[in-house]
């Protein structure tokens, strides 16, 4: 197969960027945009990076009525001799394929996508912010744009890829959070979209998500769509238990997300040779190890935040607090190690980088 060309169209204006410290997450997007277009029977075509702007779209365009959409989440890191690293590409465009075939969305190409990828950060390098802790967002999606009101799979589509600089997730340190268990909505069932990152699955969740708002809490616990009673994943983390010196995880059953941090973790635990194991986990069980003093530590894995330490849950009103609300031995390990890898400070045995040839040199 050829490689299709990326025609490059530049802006004739460049942007204002943000302060480095002024940086939030997802509120600022670079200078230029990734498109391609894909019609079926001819495939994708129109490989372009272009100006970031508003895009056109017919009112009829399947997105807007059956939600048939797909996206990705990763960073890039500038590392301190100002290369620019991506954490395990590959695997996020993978994921994107696996999430767009529970859709009916056609696969875009890994190579290809990468090298789109490669050529954006390129072209929007200096928005790379350089700070500790800070990164470059990459927002990768796949949209349905065939104007049919009919409930069909969509013959036409774009793929996209934004950028956006963003400030580091602990501008305060790492710090645990307080999390209220849902015990009336549910994410995802098996059977269902939970295993694809797909818009429904976080307009659904947005309900619990303001009612723990409501309450204080940073986000929440999701159970099972059927019993209610196994840990499935937290707001839109996956979830670790460190119960008497074993980690657990709840297995993947169809409605998990396969979470690359999730991925990572179970890789660097056991080349520490920490029992990590992955299966099904009641909230039952949780409150019997805390109450028994077992509950050694809690914490959410996801690309944004890596590591988010839990120092409390509220399931039904019964609070279970985990290392008196401190961040565990391991969670803080984890992070170090996860961050120093992403950002070329630590070792990589794993080969998990990937850095992004700098034109300057090539
Ligand atoms: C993206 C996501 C995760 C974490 O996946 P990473 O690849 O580690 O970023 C976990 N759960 C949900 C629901 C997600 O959308």
């Amino acid at each position: 197969m050829t490689k299709p060309a990326i025609e490059i169209k530049l802006s004739k204006s460049k942007k204002q960027k943000p302060l480095a410290e002024q940086l939030e997450f997802g509120k600022v997007f670079t200078d230029h945009m990734f498109l391609a277009d894909y019609l079926e029977g001819e495939g994708w075509s129109n490989h372009r990076i272009v100006p970031y702007e508003p895009l056109m779209l017919d009112p009829a365009a399947t997105i807007f009525h059956y939600g048939q959409t797909v996206f990705e989440g990763m960073k890039a890191y500038l590392d301190k001799d100002g290369s620019v690293r991506l954490f395990r590409p590959e695997e996020n465009m993978r994921r994107m394929n696996q999430s767009g075939e529970r859709l009916c969305m056609p696969q875009f190409d890994v190579e290809n996508a990468l090298d789109a990828l490669k050529q954006l950060i390129i072209t929007d390098r200096e928005w790379i912010p350089a700070t500790e802790g800070t990164s470059l967002y990459i927002r990768p999606f796949m949209i349905a744009t065939e104007p049919y009101l009919g409930v069909a799979p969509s013959k036409k589509y774009i793929f996209v890829i934004i950028l956006s600089p963003v400030g580091s997730y602990y501008k305060e340190g790492i710090h645990p959070v307080k999390i209220l268990v849902e015990n009336e909505y549910v994410r995802a069932v098996a059977g269902g979209t939970g295993m694809a990152k797909t818009a429904g699955n976080y307009a659904s969740g947005l309900r619990a998500q303001e009612i723990a708002d409501r309450k204080g809490y940073s986000q929440v616990l999701w159970l099972d769509g059927v019993e209610r009673k196994y840990i499935e994943e937290v707001g839109s983390m996956n979830v670790f238990f460190k119960i008497n010196g074993e980690v657990i995880t709840p297995a993947l059953n169809g409605s998990i997300l396969d979470g690359i941090t999730r991925k990572s973790i179970i890789q660097l635990l056991n080349h520490w040779n920490v029992p990590v194991t992955e299966r099904k986990i009641s909230m039952e069980e949780i409150r019997s190890a805390q109450q028994e003093g077992t509950l050694e530590e809690a914490f959410g894995t996801g690309t944004a935040a890596v590591i988010s330490p839990i120092g409390e849950f509220n399931w039904s009103d019964e609070k279970l607090v985990v290392n008196s609300g401190e961040t565990g031995e391991l969670s803080k390990k984890l992070y170090e190690t996860l961050t120093g890898i992403q950002k070329g400070d630590l070792e990589d045995p794993f080969g998990w980088t990937f850095e992004v040839p700098d034109p300057a040199i090539v």
